[in-house]
C-alpha cells in the first residue's frame, strides 16, 4: 500500500516538522491538508506551492486547534482523512509556581487535546475506508522531563497515552496510531533562539548550538525535518503495518541515556 492518492491531513503545518512531514507525504504522492489558525495568502499560497511541485492536490484549511470544535471541524471540512499527523503545538518555559495559568491551558488543549479531537473525528473516516494511520508528532519530552516544562512535558506524556489507547481501540483494524518523538530539530522556532543565546553566553553560533542546545543530544546534531518525513512515510508503509501503539525517537540518542 502506498500513499499515493491518500488524503493526510497534518495540523499546525505551515512551518516547521508540519511543513516537513506534508512535503514528504506530498512528494510519495499522498493528497495533503495544511493547517495553522492563521488565514493569510502565503497560508494558501504554500498549499498551492506544494501542490504543484509534486503535482498533487494540496489545500490549506484555517482551524484553531486550541478549541476543540475546530479541531474536530478541520477534519470533517477535509472530507478525507486517511493519515492524520498531530503535529500543532506551542512551548512556554516558566518555573510551575510562576506558570501563567492561561499558556498551561493554551499547551495542553493544542499540544494534547486537540490530538483527541481530531483522532475521535478521523478514525470513522479511516474505518470506512479501511485503512488508516495516526501520527503523532510528540517529543523525547513525552518521554524524559526536563524542569520548568511542566505543560510542555505533561501534554507530551499525554499525548503518549493517547496513542497507545488509539492503537489498542483500533489493534483488529488496518489502522495504526504511533509517536514520533524528535529531539531538538532547527526548525524556525529553534533557529530564532540562537542570536540570543550567542549574545548571553558570548559564544559562536557552533557553540551555542553544540554546548547549550544539543547539550542532551549525545549525536551534537539536530535531527531535521526531512527525517522526521521519512519516518512519518515508514509509519504509513507496509512495513509497518504491525507497529502499533509505541514511541519512535528521533532524538540523536538523548532517550537511550
Ligand atoms: P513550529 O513553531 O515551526 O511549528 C508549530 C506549528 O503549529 C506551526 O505551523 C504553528 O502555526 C502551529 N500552531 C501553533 N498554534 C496553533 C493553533 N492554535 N492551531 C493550529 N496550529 C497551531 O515548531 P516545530 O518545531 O515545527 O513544532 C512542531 C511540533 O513538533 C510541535 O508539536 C512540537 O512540540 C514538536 N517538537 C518540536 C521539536 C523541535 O526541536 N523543534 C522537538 C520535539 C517536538
Amino acid at each position: 500500500m502506498s500513499v499515493t492518492g491518500k488524503t493526510a491531513i497534518i495540523t499546525g503545518s505551515n512551518s516547521g516538522i508540519g511543513l516537513g512531514i506534508a512535503e514528504e507525504l506530498a512528494k510519495a504522492g499522498a493528497k495533503v491538508v495544511l493547517n495553522s489558525f492563521t488565514d493569510s495568502d502565503e497560508d494558501h499560497a504554500l498549499a498551492e506551492r506544494i501542490g504543484k511541485e509534486h503535482g498533487v492536490e494540496a489545500r490549506y484549511i484555517k482551524a484553531d486547534m486550541s478549541k476543540p470544535d475546530e479541531c474536530r471541524a478541520l477534519i470533517e471540512q477535509a472530507g478525507a482523512c486517511d493519515i492524520l499527523v498531530n503535529n500543532a503545538g506551542i512551548q512556554h518555559v516558566a518555573g510551575i509556581e510562576e506558570f501563567p495559568v492561561d499558556k498551561w491551558d493554551a499547551i495542553i488543549a493544542i499540544n494534547m487535546s486537540s490530538a483527541f479531537h481530531t483522532t475521535a473525528a478521523a478514525l470513522p473516516m479511516m474505518r470506512k475506508a479501511g485503512w488508516g494511520r495516526v501520527i503523532n508528532v510528540a517529543s523525547a519530552h513525552g518521554l524524559r522531563a526536563s524542569p520548568f516544562k511542566s505543560a510542555y512535558v505533561a501534554a507530551k506524556h499525554g499525548v503518549v497515552g493517547l496513542t497507545k489507547v488509539t492503537a489498542l481501540e483500533t489493534a483488529q483494524e488496518p489502522i495504526t496510531a504511533n509517536a514520533i518523538c524528535p529531539g531538538y530539530v532547527l526548525t524556525p522556532l529553534v533557529e530564532a533562539q540562537i542570536p540570543d543565546t550567542m549574545k548571553e553566553y558570548d559564544m559562536s553560533r557552533e557553540d551555542v548550538i553544540k554546548d547549550v542546545m544539543l547539550k542532551r543530544q549525545p549525536s551534537k546534531e539536530f535531527a531535521t525535518v526531512e527525517q522526521l518525513g521519512g519516518t512519518a512515510l515508514y509509519l504509513c508503509s507496509d512495513a509497518a503495518a504491525q507497529v502499533t501503539g509505541t514511541t519512535i525517537s528521533v532524538d540523536g540518542g538523548w532517550t537511550a541515556m
